[in-house]
């Protein structure tokens, strides 16, 4: 049985494309399991999911805490350490980033490491910056447990017409442009010892604020709680260099940044804390922030 962990944010389609892979495990002729595990529940927050595959029914129904595969959705997550724990010396890294150089400096003991400008592939073919059909390409590629066609006709119990089409074409460049770097056994233990040494374990965060409870959990719709109260400035776009890709929406924590009827991203100034994330996330730098004036 192999275990993989995915990384993403809330927004980015992690649960989805575990799920997605499970489907092409068992295409393929595989057992397979799949299951989240959401931290604070909220877009842009970091995100889990596990998925098992093997030649025999799988039973095990824990998190996955010492992965054979890391498939890493969000490139702001690989140069953090604390979402490598329990990887295993000889395991296989999928990542998106633009960076290689950046995971490899993390001594991770890792024998494959696979890397795709998964962000920009994404922007390209289906217009937003979810990269997670992309990776899976990828990850069918780095990893070859994966046929592309299973992976294609997967996609096809979650999208349909035009989506469909587009992720499909996300998909197939995620395969052909990953960059996948293999090491040998000796260079691998020749490594210094990484964090598959650490003690095991990640701890979700502990939601303790008003502000998390006040989330409703079927609309995700802040109701009690307005935190554009607490706003001291604000989100302001230049609709110029803007390419409605909306990372702004899929980063804002409070889930308030919402294409208006012009096509563009605005916020919703009753729940804008003015957190700055959109701005900083925004890939054209087309927010900026401004001071909220007092009246
Ligand atoms: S403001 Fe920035 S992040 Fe938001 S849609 Fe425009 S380009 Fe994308
Ligand atoms: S500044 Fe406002 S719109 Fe931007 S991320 Fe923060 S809460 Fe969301």
């Amino acid at each position: 049985m192999g275990e993989i962990r995915l990384h993403g944010r809330g927004g980015q389609g992690t649960v989805i494309a575990a799920e997605m892979l499970a489907n092409a495990f068992v295409l393929g002729g595989k057992y397979a399991s799949v299951f989240p595990s959401f931290g604070v529940e909220r877009r842009g927050s970091a995100v889990m999911a596990f998925a098992r595959y093997g030649e025999e029914p799988i039973r095990e129904r824990t998190r996955v805490y010492r992965p054979d595969i890391l498939l890493m959705l969000d490139q702001s997550l690989t140069e953090n350490r604390t979402h490598y724990d329990g990887f295993k010396a000889g395991g296989t890294i999928v990542a998106n980033t633009k960076h290689p150089e950046a995971i490899e400096d993390l001594k991770l003991n890792q024998q494959i490491l696979a890397t795709v400008d998964g962000v920009s592939i994404a922007l390209e073919e289906t217009g937003t910056a979810i990269t997670n059909t992309c990776m899976l390409g990828a990850f069918a590629k780095a990893t070859g447990l994966v046929r592309l066609d299973d992976l294609k006709e997967a996609l096809t119990l979650y999208f349909q017409g035009k989506i469909l089409s587009k992720n499909i074409r996300s998909l197939e460049r995620g395969f052909a442009e990953v960059h996948v770097a293999r090491f040998t056994p000796e260079k691998v233990a020749a490594r210094e010892e990484g964090p598959h040494d650490a003690p095991v374990g990640i701890k979700p965060p502990v939601i303790t604020t008003p502000y998390a409870a006040a989330w409703d959990d079927a609309n995700k719709k802040l109701l009690t709680v307005h935190t554009g109260d607490w706003r001291y400035r604000r989100p302001e776009l230049d609709k110029a260099p803007c390419r409605l890709c909306g990372w702004c929406s899929v980063y804002c924590p409070v889930g308030c940044m919402k294409a208006g009827e012009d096509g563009y991203y605005h916020p919703d100034l009753n729940y804008c804390k003015g957190c700055g994330v959109c701005a900083n996330m925004c890939p054209a730098h087309a927010i900026k922030m401004t001071a909220e004036e007092v009246i």
